[in-house]
């Protein structure tokens, strides 16, 4: 019996609800409920928030109050009228940056966050609570379809920077371990004459899964690979995370580890976009976002099927709403739905950055 994972899941996050109003239990529980949801239904809810979205931009946003003559049609048809905002680029937000923000917004609520411009400028953003829970909430409902749920034990192989020093602190990793049930390995510690030793820890703490960037799970498994070595544990899944996961590195992956590999399809500023069912489909978190993928040109709306550039609309981010917003990558929506029997849509094709 894992008793850190009974502690989170009876205490830790009992506690967080109650004491920091934290929700993301009651926000899975209702995403998990629109997984049975026909297209239809799922269509109805997604354009009472989608109105609801463009209502608030209309009114309290700086940036979109032009566009207050669209309210009939925004009422009438969100989805058409979404489609008559300009497209937004990251430099174009960055330079508006404070007419993005909601009037209403609680200024101590506001959760400060970076993300990375097309030339790899920090682009700053603001997010709440309610985005955020979400957020997490979309993670943790694309993991229980592995069998893996909040509390599961996980060692995460980390390859962000701004984490290395964090977890150079004994409070830090003694605090992740007793609150989150999980260790991390930095990307930059991978050595093939430390690989041993890595595994011998997994071992050891017996994790549920591996949660990481995908470049960092790859280097991991090449070394392992290299040098034959196995893990000697049966893990439910390997979790690959904030870079595009490409066919050869999902070989390797699966190969080292020894079972599935789960692509998870996120973004700082944009939330868990899609996430990988049993299938092997991406499925779009289509409560949590619009996506369009347009014309990289023209900024035409493209066929589903077509490759072009990916725009997300957050339904959820009512503090610093985004609409349309061009987060960098290049995918295909799909018109297919998948034998897994969710009615959430898919993405055919995901290929990454646009540059
Ligand atoms: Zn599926």
């Amino acid at each position: 019996m894992d008793r850190v994972k009974l502690f989170i899941e009876k205490f830790a996050y009992p506690y967080m609800e109650k004491r920091m109003g934290n929700q993301i239990r009651g926000m899975l529980n209702e995403l998990k409920k629109y997984e049975s949801f026909t297209p239809q239904q799922l269509t109805a809810l997604r354009k009472k928030k989608l109105e609801y979205l463009l209502t608030e931009c209309i009114h309290s946003v700086p940036a979109y109050e032009p566009y207050k003559h669209l309210e009939e049609e925004i009422k009438n048809n969100p989805a058409a009228a979404l489609k008559q905002f300009p497209v937004l680029t990251k430099d174009n937000f960055r330079e508006g940056f404070y007419s993005y923000l909601n009037k209403g917004a609680n200024a101590v609520a506001l959760v400060e966050n970076f993300t990375r411009g097309t030339t790899g400028e920090p682009v700053k953003f603001f997010m709440d609570r309610h985005m955020v829970g979400y957020y997490e909430a979309a993670r943790w409902r694309g993991l229980s379809w592995w069998g893996i749920t909040p509390g599961s034990r996980s060692v995460m192989i980390w390859g962000n920077p701004s984490d290395y020093e964090k977890y150079g602190s004994k409070t830090y990793r003694r605090r992740e371990k007793l609150l989150k049930n999980r260790i991390m390995i930095p990307d930059i510690a991978l050595k093939a004459e430390e690989m041993e030793s890595h595994l011998r820890d997994i071992r050891e703490f017996s994790p549920e899964y591996v949660y990481g960037y995908a470049s960092a799970l790859h280097l991991f498994s090449r070394l392992m690979l290299e040098q034959n070595l196995n893990l000697g544990l049966q893990i439910k899944a390997v979790v690959s995370t904030a870079e595009i996961l490409h066919d050869h590195e999902r070989e390797d992956i699966e190969k080292a580890f020894g079972c599935p590999v789960v692509n998870e399809y996120g973004a700082r500023d944009g939330g868990i976009i899609a996430y990988q069912c049993r299938e092997g489909s991406m499925h779009i978190s289509a409560e949590n976002v619009v996506l369009e993928v347009v014309d990289p040109v023209s900024l035409e709306t493209l066929p589903k099927g077509e490759i072009g550039a990916l725009l997300v609309t957050d339904l959820n981010n009512y503090v610093m709403p985004r609409l349309r917003y061009r987060i960098g990558d290049r995918a295909a929506l799909s018109e297919k739905f998948c034998p897994c029997g969710m009615g959430l849509p898919v993405l055919e094709k995901l290929e990454g950055r646009e540059d």
